[in-house]
């Protein structure tokens, strides 16, 4: 079987721009889960499921068309690689995330992932859950103030206007849920590395991985 790096952490702490860079460095296949929980939110607001619509959901879930091309996401053939990235995607995500059934219906096409020569699989679950046996596991994170400013920083240069005291409280919000809910609850595993970023640059903590990886 192909090896496993399994990234954990919060929202906006960059682990997913770290688990991509970290995969190009290594010719890994690399697996955005949390892109799945976000399609599948999408492709419920697209069909008219609500979010306490727990059977509705997992059957989303189940039959979701979705696909991952040289980094462009596809949903029923057409591209919303921007579409799931809003701040109410992500706020879907994270309810149908707390949801067992559903959790439970995207678990093989993750693990389907795990090919030669190797994967980079980046979400909340993948060392507990997903990939349990990876060989390298690594908790990022970095403190909510410094993830706060990060995205501030992105969204004021797409032009959305918001401040950092909103995000900020977004941010807590959403760990606390991502941390308090019953299944595959964010945890820092006894047997993962930690890598807190507050105080690096991207290229400090790819090279912190990698150093980590050949070791
Ligand atoms: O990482 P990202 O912000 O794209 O994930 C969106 C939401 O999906 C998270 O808030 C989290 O609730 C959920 N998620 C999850 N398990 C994963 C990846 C994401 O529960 N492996």
């Amino acid at each position: 079987l192909a090896p496993v790096i399994a990234l954990d952490g919060p929202s906006a702490s960059g682990k997913g721009t770290v688990a991509a860079r970290v995969a190009a460095a290594l010719e890994f296949h690399y697996l955005d889960s949390g892109a799945l929980y976000r399609l599948t939110a999408l492709a419920a607001v697209r069909r008219g499921v609500l979010f306490d619509d727990v059977e509705g959901l997992t059957e989303v879930a189940r039959a979701l068309d979705a696909s991952f091309v040289e980094g462009v996401i596809l949903l029923d053939g057409e591209e919303a690689t921007e579409a799931i990235r809003s701040e109410a995607i992500g706020e879907g995500a994270s309810r149908v995330a707390a949801l067992a059934p559903v959790r439970d219906a995207l678990l093989a096409r993750q693990r389907a992932f795990q090919r030669l020569p190797g994967l980079v699989a980046d979400g909340r679950d993948m060392g507990s859950v997903v990939f349990p046996q990876a060989q390298l596991k690594v908790f990022l994170t970095a403190t909510a103030e410094v993830r706060a400013e990060r995205r501030h920083k992105q969204l004021i240069a797409k032009g959305e206007d918001v401040t950092i005291q909103k995000i900020l409280e977004d941010i807590q919000q959403r760990d606390a849920r991502d941390s308090a809910r019953t299944v595959a609850p964010l945890v820092q595993l006894p047997d993962a590395r930690l890598l807190d970023t507050s105080a690096m640059t991207i290229d400090q903590a790819v090279r912190t991985v990698l150093g980590w990886w050949e070791t």
